[in-house]
Order: C-alpha cells, then sequence, then structure tokens
C-alpha cells in the first residue's frame, strides 16, 4: 500500500549522518566520565558509532543510486552488505544496552532511558531497513516511495515533542541559571515549537516530509543535549550528607564500580531502637547521633564510611578482615561512649568477606553483611555479627 511517490535529495541522509557524528563526539568526550556505569556508557557509544555508520552507509548507497557516475553494481552490493552488518551489530548492542539497563547499578534507571529513547527510534522508524521502508523508501532515479507507516512518524513525533515541550517548560528555571544553559533552553524551546506549529498548520510541499525528518532528528539531538545537561547536574550533585559529613548514597553509587576485583571487608550498621530515642530525645538529638556517628566512623574508616540513608552506614574497606573487626568493635565503643541524649546508643553491624569478581558479586557481599546485621537484631542487638578472620 503506497500512497504517494515524492523526488528524493540527499540532504536527509546528509544531516543524520552529520548529527550521528555529533553524537559520537558528545559521548567519546563525556560518556567514559562516569565510572560506575562505564559499560553501560561503553555500550551507548558503539550504539552511537554504529548508528553513524549505518546513516553513513545509506547515504554513500542513495548517492550511488542517484548518480550515474558511481552507479556500479558490485560497489553498492559491497555497501548493502556492510550495511547488513551494521544492523546486525544494532540489533545485538541494543540488547546489551537494555541489558545494562536492568543488570547494572545505575544511578537512576529513568534518566538513562530518557536519553536512550530517541535512539531507539530513530532505529526503529528510520534505521532498520524493515520499519524504514514501510515509511519512506528510495527506488533510484531520485524517487521515493511513501509507506503506510508514515502516519505513526507523524504520531510519535507529535506526543515526542509535546512531552519535550513539557520537559523543557518544567525544567525552565533550572535551566536558565547559567548563561549558557539558557541560550540553548531558548533554542530548544523555539525549536520545537516551529516544528509544532508546522505540523499543526499541516504545512506541506513535495519536500516537506523530509524536512520534517530532519527537524525531528536535530530535535531529537538537542533533547539529547537536554538529558546530559540533566546527567551534568547529577553528576555535579553533592556526594557528601549534610548531616554527619561523611560520604552518602549519592557516593556509596558512585564508588560502587571500584569495589570490583579487591579483597573486600564489608560492614552494615544500624543504629538500635532510634524510633524511640527519637520519641524520647527529639529529633534533633537524635540528628546529633547520626552526626556523632559519621564522625566516629570517619575516625575508623576515613573516606570508606557511608551514610547509606536514615539510621543506616556502610563500611567498604581494603584492609585485612582482623584489623577490620577490631575497628568496627572499636566504633561501637566510641559511639557508645559519646555524651548523647539520656542513654547510651548501641550498634548492631553486620559484616562480611570476601573477593566479588563482578558488579552482582558485590552486591551479594552487601545482601550477606545485611543478613547478618538481621540476624543480630533478631538476636536482641548491640552486638557485631560475622565470620571470625
Ligand atoms: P532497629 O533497632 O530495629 O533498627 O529499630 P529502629 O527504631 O532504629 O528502626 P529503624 O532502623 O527501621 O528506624 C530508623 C529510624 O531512624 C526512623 C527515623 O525515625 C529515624 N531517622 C532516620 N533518619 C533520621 C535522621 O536524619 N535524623 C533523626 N533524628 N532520625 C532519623
Ligand atoms: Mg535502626
Amino acid at each position: 500500500m503506497i500512497n504517494t511517490v515524492g523526488i528524493y535529495n540527499e540532504c536527509f541522509d546528509f544531516c543524520a549522518c552529520v548529527i550521528m557524528a555529533v553524537l559520537v563526539i558528545s559521548r567519546l568526550t563525556k560518556g567514559y566520565q562516569l565510572s560506575f556505569e562505564r559499560r553501560g556508557s561503553m555500550v551507548l557509544t558503539l550504539l552511537d558509532v554504529d548508528l553513524f555508520l549505518a546513516s553513513f552507509l545509506e547515504l554513500t548507497r542513495s548517492m550511488m543510486l542517484n548518480n550515474a557516475a558511481f552507479n556500479l553494481s558490485a560497489a553498492i552490493e559491497v555497501v548493502g552488505l556492510l550495511q547488513r552488518i551494521a544492523y546486525i551489530s544494532l540489533s545485538y548492542l541494543f540488547f546489551l544496552f537494555a541489558y545494562f539497563l536492568v543488570h547494572e547499578d545505575q544511578p537512576d534507571g529513568k534518566k538513562w532511558l530518557l536519553i536512550s529513547f530517541p535512539y531507539i527510534f530513530i532505529a526503529a522508524e528510520l534505521i532498520i531497513p524493515y520499519s524504514r521502508d514501510k515509511i519512506y523508501q528510495l527506488i533510484g532515479n531520485s524517487y521515493y516511495l511513501r509507506g503506510p507507516w508514515q502516519w505513526q512518524l507523524y504520531l510519535y513525533s507529535i506526543i515526542y515533542m509535546v512531552g519535550a515541550l513539557v520537559i523543557v517548560w518544567k525544567n525552565r528555571q533550572k535551566l536558565q541559571k547559567e548563561k549558557q544553559q539558557k541560550k540553548r533552553f531558548w533554542w530548544i524551546l523555539s525549536f520545537e515549537l516551529v516544528y509544532l506549529v508546522t505540523i499543526f498548520l499541516r504545512v506541506s510541499f513535495e519536500y516537506l516530509q523530509i524536512t520534517y525528518f530532519m527537524l525531528a532528528i536535530s530535535l531529537m539531538t538537542l533533547t539529547i543535549w537536554l538529558n546530559d545537561y540533566d546527567l551534568d547536574s547529577w553528576r555535579t550533585q553533592s556526594l557528601i550528607d549534610e548531616l554527619s559529613g561523611i560520604k552518602n548514597r549519592q557516593a556509596f553509587r558512585r564508588d560502587f564500580g571500584q569495589f570490583v576485583g579487591h579483597d573486600l571487608c564489608v560492614a552494615m550498621i544500624d543504629v538500635d531502637n532510634f524510633k524511640e530515642f527519637n520519641d524520647e530525645s527529639g529529633h534533633e538529638t537524635g540528628d546529633k547521633v547520626i552526626e556523632t556517628i559519621g564522625q566516629k566512623g570517619l575516625i575508623q574508616f576515613g573516606d570508606e564510611f557511608y551514610r547509606y540513608g536514615g539510621d543506616e552506614f556502610i563500611v567498604v574497606s581494603q584492609m585485612k578482615p582482623q584489623d577490620f573487626v577490631a575497628k568496627l568493635n572499636l566504633l561501637a565503643q566510641d559511639v557508645k561512649k559519646a555524651d548523647v541524649g539520656s542513654r547510651p546508643i548501641t550498634l548492631t553491624i553486620g559484616y562480611y568477606f570476601g573477593h566479588p569478581r563482578t558488579p552482582s558479586e558485590v552486591r551479594k557481599l552487601f545482601h550477606l553483611a545485611d543478613a547478618n546485621l538481621y540476624f543480630g537484631k533478631s538476636r536482641g542487638r548491640d552486638q557485631i555479627i560475622g565470620e571470625k578472620p
């Protein structure tokens, strides 16, 4: 079911190619900075490179088909074969990326999903030959066919643009804080508005279909920048817990990748009956307890001591197990001796040793330490549970 025939120009393929090149460069310069999701961002970079190659090959093939001078059937076949390889690896990389999204410890899975959304769209609708041919298909002699799925593209574009507009508008204050961002904000906003207006006024002439594609893709690029900005601001977020002055959960997640491949001692620490303590002595005194534990922990373990949240703390250390357990004991004594509130503060601690080789083995180590902590709680609290080193 083919609707209309239009005249093709290479402009679209060229733009797609250039945009993908920009993405590759931006990903290469930025992607490796985040250590904890290194494998995820490595795959994303490979995806960019592959998408770039695919769009470059498509451009090459279109130019060959449309210019008599390059129209060599053998060469076109070689390019076609390379394209097929690029498509197959694309599918593989998408699968791998989805796998990492689910299985690696991501700081914020939703944000990553948002970042990958435009990629999934570009690949699914425009680059993978099967669906692309349903939208428009180059038939040589500078003609293209408009396929039955074209409405999908418009529907998607409208939903995406409206969504992006809402996101931009909702974040306008945050985006306008810095001068450079302010400029970018107005760029994105006006781009999106122009795009929406042209759609709703149904502006239409021969080449406009192609123009829509270009506009849609350039908007996606802008949206990716926007996401990158979000990622940047998230990256520079505080890694220090305000109350206790030690590293927080954010820092723990950032450091997570560094725990793989080492002999580790891991401990989970929880304050005993802290709710009761808060009720008796007041929340402010409770805050002082958290502060005190932070200070004492810092003395024993330095920056290997984290506040995981609430009244929970985590230690991840590469010191000798004997020393580690001795220091845990010192910490519990120090805290008990501290003069805060009407009664001594006790801690229950669960620990575990191991040599994790993968992120999931690291996670397992924390689970085992946590299980020991809960065992200690059930046995009456104020104790340190773990195998003797
Ligand atoms: P358990 O011995 O079983 O751990 O008993 P618990 O009362 O300590 O129970 P749990 O660890 O589940 O409760 C944690 C309490 O810590 C809940 C909340 O009232 C208190 N809390 C969490 N964060 C803060 C904080 O920043 N300041 C203060 N003052 N209290 C906090
Ligand atoms: Mg507690």
